[in-house]
């Protein structure tokens, strides 16, 4: 990846109408180049003929566009489909199509890897490798809705794939601002979902954020003694805190934050923790999502039983609760929540460095 050229595809349209400015150009020029990449899925500036040979010539020598490069697409019996997706250095990611939810939604990926190392959760093994770039997070949805033909359709993304969002914060708001720009795919924020672990911080900043997304938490305990072993920035970040921003989080009209909760045979899904986790919901604008573990081998964890399940679920509702169980999609292909994974990158120098002084 050339480090000079500006990434097209990782601009904000107000950055590429300074950019074009600096060189000159008409700053308008800037629109019909997010209709070419977004709404037609045009990436060779030669193709983008409205524009003058002069500007398409600066483009094409001033600029570059990446495009991650579908290396594998399958489908599950669901419809789900998972895509591995190359990256101009060669590391790769995955992101998921998951239809009819009933909308159609594109799971997203926020890092290679992940760092926060969630016990039950196999993208947690890798590590991070890397954050992606706003680019590499927007152009998701473009390869996959043209891979797909859903370009002028309405679609969902939700930022649940490789990674943690907040931990990403600057290159993850600035693909949302990509995506919502009304020259692009014009996606209103209602339609995104930002799923986080709790980086209290980068919760606060986003409170005050002009683009918000829908917020998800990844709660999975109702107490920090669980929760700490499930996930390891909670010793940092403990429930109160979390909970006490989310009850601050100024929500959009008729909106709620979801909750999501990995249920965990004999760990976390007795009714003690559902009643617990009942009352220190009470006074949020919440729902709960409770999803099922997906088990996969290296998951010291297994899946409680569907009465298990719906013994839980029925504690939080008649206590008043909103709760869904999120059916699993994707799960003959390993595209289910907390299975994405691209074995085999090579490690980082950092990475490789840590190994070794184990
Ligand atoms: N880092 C963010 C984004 C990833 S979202 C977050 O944690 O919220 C992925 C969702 O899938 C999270 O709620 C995560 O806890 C859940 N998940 C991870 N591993 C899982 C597994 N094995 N089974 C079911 N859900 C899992």
């Amino acid at each position: 990846m050339s480090t000079t050229q500006p990434d097209l595809a990782s601009l904000e349209r107000a950055e590429l109408e300074t950019a074009l400015d600096a060189r000159g150009q008409k700053r308008f020029h800037a629109r019909q180049i997010f209709q070419w990449i977004y709404r037609r899925g045009v990436t060779d500036v030669a193709a983008m003929t409205d524009l003058s040979l002069e500007l398409r010539t600066i483009l094409a020598d001033e600029f570059v566009i990446t495009t991650p490069e579908i290396v594998t697409r399958e489908r599950s019996l669901d419809g789900t489909e998972k895509f591995l997706l190359r990256l101009a250095d060669g590391r790769q990611i995955e992101a998921v199509f998951i239809p009819d939810t009933p909308a159609m939604t594109f799971c997203l990926s926020t890092q290679v890897g992940c760092a926060m190392a969630c016990a039950f959760c196999l993208t947690g093994k890798m590590g991070l490798v890397r954050n992606l770039t706003a680019g590499e997070i927007a152009s998701q949805v473009r390869v996959l809705a043209s891979a797909l033909d859903l370009r002028d359709r309405k679609f969902n993304i939700v930022l649940m794939g490789m990674g943690e969002p907040l931990h990403n914060y600057d290159e993850t708001m600035r693909a949302l601002r990509i995506l919502n720009d009304e020259h692009g795919f014009a996606m209103s924020p209602r339609r995104m979902t930002l799923s986080t672990v709790g980086v209290l911080p980068a919760l606060e900043r986003m409170a005050r954020e002009p683009l918000m997304p829908n917020l998800a938490i990844s709660l999975h305990a109702p107490t920090d003694t669980t929760r700490g072993q499930l996930v390891p920035l909670n010793r940092k970040y403990g429930i109160a805190d979390i909970v006490a921003a989310c009850k601050r989080f100024p929500l959009a009209k008729r909106s709620r934050i979801t909750f999501e909760y990995v249920l965990l045979a004999g760990m976390n899904d007795s009714p003690d923790d559902a009643r617990k986790l009942a009352k220190l919901l009470a006074d949020v604008k919440s729902k709960v999502n409770l999803i099922p573990l997906n088990a996969a081998p290296g998951i010291p964890f297994e899946r409680p039983s569907d009465s298990a399940v719906d013994r839980f679920a029925g504690i939080l509702a008649e206590r008043g609760l909103v709760v869904s169980v999120r059916k699993s999609r994707g799960r003959d292909i390993r595209a289910a929540c907390g299975q994405l994974i691209v074995e085999g990158q090579q490690q980082s120098a950092g990475q490789r460095l840590a190994s070794a002084l184990q």
